[in-house]
């Protein structure tokens, strides 16, 4: 087997710079692509290659430690290990890859090697935001358009009309002036850790056109308009000192009702309407983990140390990757509920429906039982009875 030798790995170790090996996988940002590596100060963020990353924000290289790591999916590491798991390269073959590019030569010598991962820097003290940011945007709540839509557009009874606004409140959903809604991610222990910044349409589907359609309210606090600013809030999120922590959302609920079972749907938007649909936190909370890549082990433990019952609902195209997952966990009290996607769906949901869509439309089809004649079409369990009584239906 060829080996190299250990001096020549060291060099291109020394030599190899991060971001411009990630730059080479990915291109850049400034060159049009849009998933490309983008200076943000002493740091660059891009769309992560290892999950299926719709934002920045999440995947962060760093030159000073010369490693990179993603806050969502977990992937870390430094130049060797970005070759390996993006090109597919074998250990030697990443050296070679390297040495190549920085005009090393590689010669193949007797020397054993062996892969030592290069550790990621030790993280630094997960962010927390203050408290009195999510109180505050949680009063333009008549500007959202999602609430709006929740309000108006599903045909609730009058016991989740009340749950949606304990919902909305419960789960600190805040509300930007100009109809955006965040979701606050608050940790078991109550920190705020993060919140999303999504902007729907008054249809209750995602805006994806107009500008600031998705942020992430750290990326949006560490954002400089040049190179040399100094971070934009310093007290709030300094990134050299504090790094970003994404939880689900609807954590901080956990410790407030010790026996419910846990139900995690992909969606924020989902929770909170599942939470509305079937409002009673004591039995069940619903949370949301924002993307399959989001589910790990880690992420669980809180969960898993309180021996809670966790069922996923996956969306209807999602169910083969979650199932792939829920048996990577290695938790069994985990299970998996497809039954709402599969048994209840119908066409109209669409092929990508999640419970909530499958939910919402049951509630905007059934008719209120307004007469006997509806009963009996409702219920046919009821004809035999409203025929033995020879009910009549009589006209108003
Ligand atoms: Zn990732």
């Amino acid at each position: 087997m060829a080996k190299i030798d250990k001096n020549i790995i060291d060099k291109v170790l020394e030599t190899a710079k991060i971001e411009e090996v990630v730059k080479d996988c990915l291109g850049s940002y400034d060159s049009g692509n849009k998933g490309g590596l983008k200076k943000t100060g002493v740091r660059y963020e891009a769309l992560c290659p290892f999950h299926d990353d719709k934002s920045l924000g999440s995947f962060v290289v760093y030159p000073k430690g010369n490693c990179y790591k993603c806050f969502s999916c977990g992937a870390g590491g430094g130049v060797v290990d970005f070759l390996m798991k993006h090109e597919g390269l074998t250990y030697p073959d990443a050296i070679r890859w390297l040495g190549k590019k920085y005009n090393i030569p590689v010669d193949d010598m007797s020397v054993d090697w062996t892969y030592t991962p290069r550790p990621v820097p030790p993280p630094l003290p997960m962010l927390e935001l203050p408290a009195a940011m999510v109180e505050k945007t949680m009063k333009a709540i008549d500007h959202d358009n999602l609430v709006k839509w929740m309000r108006l557009g599903v045909n609730w009874d009058t016991v989740q009309r009340y749950n949606l606004e304990k919902a909305l409140f419960d789960y600190r959903v805040g509300h930007g002036k100009n109809g955006h809604t965040i979701f606050w991610q608050c940790d078991e222990n109550d920190k705020v850790r993060t919140g999303k910044m999504m902007l729907y349409r008054e249809d209750g589907h995602r805006d994806k056109v107009s500008k600031w359609n998705f942020d992430f309210i750290h990326s949006s606090l560490s954002r400089k308009r040049n190179e040399d600013d100094p971070w934009p809030f310093p007290s709030i999120f300094d990134p050299d000192k504090q790094e970003p922590h994404l939880c689900f959302f609807g954590m901080h609920l956990l410790n407030r009702f010790p026996n419910a079972a846990i139900k995690i749907v992909e969606s924020e938007k989902t929770a909170v309407l599942m939470a509305t649909a079937y409002g009673n936190h004591t039995m069940q909370i619903w949370m949301a983990c924002g993307g399959l890549e989001m589910i790990t082990r880690e992420r669980l433990q809180p969960l898993i140390d309180q021996k809670r019952r966790i069922i996923l609902y996956p969306d209807r195209d999602g169910i083969e990757k979650w199932k792939v997952k829920a048996e990577q966990m290695h938790y069994d009290r985990l299970a998996i509920d497809t039954e709402p996607v599969t048994k209840w769906w119908k066409p109209e949901d669409g092929e990508k429906a999640d419970i909530a869509d499958v939910v919402v439309r049951m509630l905007n089809t059934s008719k209120p039982l307004t007469n006997i004649h509806d009963v009996a079409e409702q219920m046919p369990q009821v004809k035999p009875l409203i025929d033995k009584l020879n009910l009549e239906i009589q006209d108003e």
